[in-house]
Formats: C-alpha cells, structure tokens, sequence
C-alpha cells in the first residue's frame, strides 16, 4: 500500500448485469484513481479440461496470483447437469467462509434504521456439497456434509472478525434439535473456538426463531455465524431488512489470505442489458476489497460519495424506487466524488 506501482486484481465481470455493474465499478475506481490494475477474465463458453468447468484455468491461476479480487454474479442454468461457477470457485479456491456486512444506509429509509449487523455463511460444503442422487425412481437424495474441519475454521473466521471489528457478540444459527449430528457437530466446534474467546459473548439461536427475531428487532444481532445454506438465506432476509439485493455486499475469505468480493446477488436476468442494475452492491464489495488491501483513504472515499448519492435521493435506481439508469448513478457517484 506504500508503494506508488499499482496492484493488480482479478475482475470477472460475470453474466446478466455483471458486465453493466462492472463497468460502473471500473468508472468509479478510475475517477478515484484507485492505484488498481484489473485482469479481466470472463467465465469460458466451453469446459476447460483442466478445471472440468466453464471457469478457465487461466481465471483461477490469475485469482491465485493475484490473491485478491472483484466478481460479479454468475449464472447457472438449473438442472443442466454440471456443477455451478460459483461451488467450483468456492471449491477451487477454497473460499471457506462468506462474510456479509449489512447496515442501514443512513439517508435510505426502510422499516429499520438501526440494522448493524455481519452474517459469516460456511461456503464449502453442508447441503452445497453437490452430492445429490436417485435412489430409485420417485426417490432422490441430497447429502448434507458437514466437517470438523470447516466448521472450525468458520468459527474461528467469525470470532477473529468479531474481535478485529469490535464486535461484542456472535451468534451461532442452527437446526440442531432436528439436525442432531450436522448441526450439532458444527454448534460443538463453535463452542470450542468460543472459550478461546472469552471476551465475545456467545449464544445459539434456532434458526427458525432467527428469522423472527431478524424481522421483528433485527438490533437484537451483532455477527451471526453459520453453515451454508442457513447463510445463503439469512443473508438474503437481512439484505430486504436494509432495502433489497442491491445493497449488500460480501467477501469470500480463501485459505492464504485469498480475499475476492463479490455481490450477494445474483444476475438478475429480468432487468440484464437494460441499463437499470444498480451497481452499489459490488460497488460496496469492491471497497471492501480496498479495506483488504488496506487502501482506507480510497474506500472511505468511495463509501462516502455512493451513500452520498443514495442519501441526496436525486439519482436512484429503479429497486430503491428512482428512475435513474445504472450509468445516470454511476455518473452521479463520480460527480460526488
Ligand atoms: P437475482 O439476485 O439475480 O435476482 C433477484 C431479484 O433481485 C430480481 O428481481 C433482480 O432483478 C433483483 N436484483 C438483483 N440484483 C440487483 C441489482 N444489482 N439491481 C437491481 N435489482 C437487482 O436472483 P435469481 O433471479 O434467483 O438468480 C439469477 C441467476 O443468478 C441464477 O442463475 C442464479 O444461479 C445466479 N446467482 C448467482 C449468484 C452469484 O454469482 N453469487 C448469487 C445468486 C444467484
């Protein structure tokens, strides 16, 4: 961060509106003079033999290389047959724990005005493990895997980011009375990383009773940890407490300090190439990136002109209720900036 040469990131613009947000990024870094060089790489039309899927060996080297990045949403086609882009990132990758910070944006009225709180998914493995079989006709079944080994390291995840953050609690979520073994296991090895941490409160809430909680007080949580489907949508339900997928963004924390950001959602393929996406979500995900690299005076930079332009109320894209165009918003942010 001290040195003037810039650092190089890989970008995967991604599919549907990823192209559309990504470039807005890249407009916004630009006019930051953001000291970021981006390697695009874009997701393959063929399988690429050596990493068996439409991700290019060449994209995964580059994220290795690289150890930090932007991606935007990818695609998968359900029930084609082969193995979502994203498991085979968070596979290849080892991307072990998803962290997904969501607060009210001071400026854009919801139901809450005090949502401060950082979902942590398990992101390799659970009902994600893509162990899914016939038995015979009629009867299928799905394996939920779930490790001593990643539910520690998620634990820990969480707990070091409690700490690091000042965060004063984490919440386990879980299904245990039901899910006795999976869940239990993953509730026992949170525990243990608990005593390690004496100084952050520690509690378990059934996941069920969560979702209550989350839509009558959401104040009531600080950082939530859990495995990965429970994570996948907890953190949908907290994007809607905040104003929508637009917003949030996340960070996908890999073994050896691999940091690459993405959106929480998806390609939204009903507004796609129609100029209507708002970008703020990776937006905020490429800061977060920026934090990792430690480039704060950059990322607070940014933070600021987004909420800015979003608080102003004068340019907003169509989910936050304005007619602007994602490239009337991302032009809106430059002029803030
Ligand atoms: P989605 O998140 O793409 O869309 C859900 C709804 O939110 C849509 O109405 C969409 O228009 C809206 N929306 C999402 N992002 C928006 C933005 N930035 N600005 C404005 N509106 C936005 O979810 P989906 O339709 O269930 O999934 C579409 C595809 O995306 C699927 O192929 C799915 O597998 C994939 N997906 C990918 C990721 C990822 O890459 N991390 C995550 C979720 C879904």
């Amino acid at each position: 961060a001290f040195s003037s040469a810039p650092i190089t990131a890989t970008l995967f613009p991604g599919d549907g509106i990823g192209p559309e947000i990504a470039e807005s990024v890249k407009q916004i870094f630009r006019e930051a003079e953001v000291p970021i060089e981006w390697e695009e790489h874009y997701v393959g039309t063929e399988i690429d033999p050596r990493t068996q899927s439409f991700l290019t060996w060449e994209s995964l080297e580059s994220v290795r290389r690289n150890r930090v990045g932007l991606k935007g949403p990818m695609a998968t086609p359900i029930g084609k047959g082969h193995r979502s882009l994203n498991l085979t990132l968070r596979k290849e990758l080892n991307l072990y724990a998803n962290v997904r910070p969501c607060y009210s944006l001071p400026g854009y009225k919801t139901r809450y005005d005090d949502v401060n709180l950082v979902t942590i998914r398990e992101n390799t493995e659970g009902e994600y493990s893509g162990l899914e079989h016939q038995v015979v006709r009629g009867v299928v079944e799905s394996l939920k895997i779930i490790t001593r080994q990643a539910s520690l390291r998620v634990a820990e995840y969480a707990f070091h980011y409690a700490k690091a953050h000042g965060r004063e609690r984490v919440s386990a979520i879980h299904k245990a009375n039901i899910m006795q073994k999976t869940d239990g296991l993953f509730l026992k090895c949170c525990r243990e990383v608990a005593e390690k941490y004496p100084e952050i409160k520690y509690e378990e809430v059934v996941i069920d009773n969560c979702c209550m909680m989350l839509v009558k007080n959401p104040a009531l949580f600080d950082v939530l940890v859990m495995p990965n489907l429970y994570g996948d949508i907890i953190s949908d339900l907290c994007a809607g407490l905040i104003g929508g997928l637009g917003l949030t963004p996340s960070c996908n924390i890999g073994e050896g300090g691999i940091a690459l950001a993405e959106a929480v959602h998806g390609s939204a393929p009903d507004i796609a190439g129609k100029n209507l996406a708002n970008p703020t979500a990776l937006l905020l995900s490429g800061v977060s990136m920026l934090r990792h690299l430690e480039l704060h005076d950059k990322a607070d930079r940014i933070q600021k002109a987004v909420l800015e332009t979003i608080a102003e109320g004068k340019y907003r894209t169509a989910d936050l209720g304005g007619s602007s165009t994602t490239s009337d918003f991302t032009r809106a942010i430059c002029d803030h900036l």
